[in-house]
């Protein structure tokens, strides 16, 4: 492997499993490997280990600890809420309230449900990112089955306000599902307060392994009925067949449980850096373009730089790891469909960053970041006749 320093700003893409959380889930592969269904000793071990991680996920969000499913992360809690939901109501009128925004885990299941003859409104955001609550308020009709608004936006940072939408929900009697992986163990979300019935979260977008997740699932006023994606042993109160993948949810529940005690000091910390990163660019260079405003998660920093090219400037410095406008989050490299709904041009898109910042981001790297993008977007610039232009038209 190459010895280049690297310095990893990526954190919405993924994180490092925290050292402590690998340490808790070593045992589950080794001697305590049983399987948590068998009626066994090994069975118990696994079985108690389970139950705890239960725990450990249900308090960071507020739940109690039979409401949560785990699954194999939030893709397939957000395909579970969504199309669990939709098809457990048998009923041909229902309809699905969802966000241009979302994440392509959320909109891919309602566009399959709409191939199938269920309607689907998608409400469009303004330039900050931010949606209408009156539009939302409008798009919600008697036929309207399901709401499903992500809480925080993984590609700037943008935060929708979790608990109006679930008053709004709340009023007029619709299961409201959030895909609220990028603010569980960033930001404080109570199920409760935010009225919601079904939310997804991801282990390894804090600190825990990939391939594991949960799905709440509300229990009571209303208890929330879902059909199984997946037939088989019946796992999960039947929700989520399949052995559980007990050092994934070990390991789950060890993040939660760390991010419950750590989360406060880190979100200030990170938050301060994310400032100091922006405010460090937004000083030097011109034709800097933010996206994203309002409430941001304080980790996240999109920004299109004018007359550059992102891939360009990320060739450039290649030590650093960041995100574009394109490709972020899916395995083809299409133009941003979160940026173009905030109305942003294909050049803009091109040329957009997406900084995110965690547990290992340091103040020397954020200035070392600050002066390496601020060099290498000058020289990208003086090899650009429409810069020139731009300049000399001022
Ligand atoms: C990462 C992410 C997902 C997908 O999570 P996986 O656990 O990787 O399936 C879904 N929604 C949002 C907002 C994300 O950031």
């Amino acid at each position: 492997m190459s010895a280049r320093p690297r310095i990893y700003l990526d954190y919405n893409a993924t994180t490092p499993t925290d050292e402590r959380v690998v340490e808790a889930m070593l045992p589950y592969f080794t001697s305590e490997f049983g399987n948590a269904s068998s009626g066994h000793e090994f069975g118990l071990a696994a079985r108690e280990a389970v139950e705890r991680a239960r725990e450990q996920v249900a308090t960071l969000i507020g739940a109690e600890p039979n409401e949560i499913i785990f699954t194999g992360g939030a893709t397939e809690s957000n395909n579970l809420a969504i199309k669990g939901m939709t098809r457990a109501r048998r009923t041909r009128s229902s309809s699905i309230v969802t966000c241009v925004t979302e994440h392509r885990a959320v909109l891919d299941p309602c566009a399959r449900l709409e191939r199938e003859g269920v309607s689907v409104t998608r409400i469009g955001v303004d330039r900050d990112g931010q949606l209408d609550m009156g539009e939302l308020g409008n798009a919600i009709t008697e036929e309207t089955a399901l709401v499903s608004i992500m809480h925080g936006n993984n590609e700037t940072g943008v935060l929708h306000p979790l608990n109006e939408i679930g008053e709004a929900c709340a009023e007029r009697g619709v299961i409201f599902h959030t895909d609220a992986t990028q603010t569980v163990g960033k930001l404080p979300v109570d199920v409760r307060a935010s009225q919601a019935h079904l939310l997804s979260l991801s282990a390894h977008k804090m600190y825990g392994p990939k391939g594991v997740g949960a799905l709440y699932v509300r229990r009571r006023n209303p208890r929330v009925k879902l059909m199984a994606e997946l037939d088989g042993g019946g796992h999960e109160r039947g929700l989520r067949s399949g052995t559980l993948n007990v050092p994934g949810i070990v390991g789950l529940g060890a993040a939660a449980e760390l991010r419950q005690s750590e989360m406060a000091a880190e979100a200030v910390r990170l938050g301060a850096l994310r400032d100091r990163l922006r405010d460090g660019l937004t000083g030097e260079l011109d034709a800097l373009v933010l996206n994203g405003g309002g409430d941001l998660l304080p980790n996240t920093l999109n920004i299109a730089f004018g007359f550059v090219d992102a891939q360009a400037l990320l060739n450039a410095m290649e030590e650093v790891a960041v995100s574009t406008g394109s490709a972020c989050s899916s395995a083809e490299p299409e133009p941003s469909h979160v940026l173009r709904a905030m109305g942003r041009d294909d050049e803009s898109i091109q040329g957009s960053v997406r900084f995110s910042l965690g547990r290992e981001t340091t103040s020397e790297e954020i200035e070392l970041v600050i002066e390496k993008v601020v060099r290498l977007v000058r020289h990208l610039r003086s090899m650009s006749p429409l810069y020139e232009m731009h300049k000399s038209g001022q």
